[in-house]
């Protein structure tokens, strides 16, 4: 390739934000047939908040809160900065937490004040043998105020306490004003858009209605991610991966392009040939074009 079109490529993505640091990238960007792209932080803002404390009998949203921030006052996912703002705010101090533990995709465990909590998925309280909905008592159904919460984008957090179930947090995280145009830009560029998540399915389905994305992958734990990329190269699709998450980094370095946001964590960035300036996702449509030029020059 002629380094010299390349140069100005990447000059040119700079100054409109798109960081390219794979000059290879570049060259394959104008190829790519799918885009595979993670939900929470890419598509959202990944600032999520929570807009919801349900409780059952017998316990209040303060405790079910507490509990749940004292947690995750350990966690870096960004769902526990949410329930932590959401405990600040209520002016709760979280007690200490012993035996932290964060099942990868799942939530996180520990014990507080001589308690175990459980922090998560329904699965996760599943693999403890857990059951979110209490026989009977008053008719709380904290499985189905989950499934209903899900079902207008949010993630369900549920929290339990010595192996009972007594609340859960809704927390919702809002789609980053520039996906829509970004991605109706790709797809009329004839760019096919597959979504992944770890997310609830429900949830995840939600989410990608709005954006019209029809291919969904949700539940999708750490490594699946990368195995996707793959089995899509296999079949002989040229790949980009866009991703802001530890969990990303692996299916960012597997694609064709990987493309991590500069929001993100750094090991996403260090695993991407392209970084986007602000996670806007406008730069991928832009990258297209910067690489139909240089190719276009070099050709
Ligand atoms: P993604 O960033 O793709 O949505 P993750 O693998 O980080 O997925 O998480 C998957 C799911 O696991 C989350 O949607 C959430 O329900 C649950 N989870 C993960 N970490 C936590 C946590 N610290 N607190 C509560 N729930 C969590
Ligand atoms: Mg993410």
């Amino acid at each position: 390739a002629t380094p010299i079109s390349i140069m100005v490529g990447v000059g040119r993505g700079a100054r409109s934000g798109v960081l390219i640091k794979d000059a290879e990238a570049l060259e394959r960007m104008e190829k790519v047939d799918v885009l595979v792209v993670d939900k929470t932080g890419t598509l959202t803002e990944g600032r999520p908040s929570v807009t919801a404390v349900v409780t059952v009998p017998g316990t209040d949203e303060d405790r079910v809160l507490g509990l749940a921030a004292a947690v995750e006052q350990v966690s870096e996912h960004p769902l526990a900065r949410a329930v932590l703002a959401a405990a600040r705010d209520r002016g709760l101090e979280p007690s200490a937490v012993d035996d932290f533990d964060a099942v990868a995709g799942r939530g996180v465990t520990g014990t507080v004040d001589g308690h175990r909590v459980l922090v998560g998925t329904s699965e996760l309280l599943a693999d403890a043998g857990l059951d979110p909905r209490p026989d009977g008592t008053a008719g709380v159904d904290l499985a189905a105020r989950a499934e209903q919460e899900r079902a207008s984008g949010a993630t369900a957090v549920f929290v339990a306490v010595d192996d009972r179930a007594i609340g859960l947090l809704a927390v919702a995280d809002p789609v980053k004003a520039g996906t829509p145009d970004a991605l109706r830009d790709l797809r009329a560029d004839g760019v096919r858009v597959v979504m992944l998540t770890g997310d609830n399915p429900t949830t995840a389905r939600a989410v990608a209605d709005r954006l019209g994305i029809d291919e969904v992958e949700a539940g999708v734990l750490p490594d699946r991610k990368g195995e996707v990329v793959q089995q899509l190269q296999s079949a002989g699709q040229v790949v980009a991966m866009a991703g802001d998450g530890v969990n990303d980094a692996p299916a960012l370095a597997a694609a064709d392009v990987g493309l991590a946001m500069s929001t993100g964590t750094d090991v996403a960035i260090e695993s991407a040939g392209i970084t986007l300036l602000h996670g806007d996702l406008a730069g991928i449509a832009t990258a297209r074009r910067l690489s139909t030029r240089v190719m276009r020059n070099i050709r």
